[in-house]
């Protein structure tokens, strides 16, 4: 097979659609039988039909075959939709992580600036437990006594 941009050889047409519009795959198979010829204005008996497909014919098999083969026909149209959302998808992921890459140098300076100054040594709390651990003064010491 071939792919062709016209039919040359008679009927000059696709095999299954009788469309004259190419491109065609030219099957390079030729038969008499004019039942391959649709319409009554174009049977003539005797004649050699040369096979071609054309290419929506084709297109449309390879649609209704490509899932037992594991595929799918792809329009160019819908890939340049795809491959444009891919594009701006990609825009605005660059776009995203400038941005963040900017709010954390901006974070970066906030927490500087707002960071906790060091602590300095903590000195003991008060013991306030002993007062209340001890309400009636047992078990006190008193500074004076010994
Ligand atoms: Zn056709």
């Amino acid at each position: 097979m071939q792919a062709v941009a016209t039919a040359e050889l008679m009927p000059g047409c696709c095999v299954f659609c009788q469309s004259g519009q190419g491109p065609f795959v030219d099957t390079f198979r030729d038969d008499d039988d004019p039942r391959i010829v649709a319409g009554p204005d174009q049977v003539q008996f005797g004649n050699i039909c040369h096979w071609y497909i054309c290419a929506r014919c084709v297109s449309s098999m390879m649609q209704l075959v490509a899932p037992a083969l594991g595929q799918k026909v792809v329009q160019v149209a819908e890939l340049n939709e795809v491959y444009g959302k891919k594009g701006a998808l990609e825009e605005a992921l660059d776009l995203a992580n400038a941005k963040v890459e900017e709010l954390s140098g901006a974070l970066r300076v906030v927490n500087a600036l707002t960071a906790p100054e060091p602590a300095a040594p903590e000195s003991p709390a008060p013991d306030s437990s002993a007062r209340v651990a001890h309400p009636a003064g047992k078990g006190r010491r008193r500074v004076n006594e010994q």
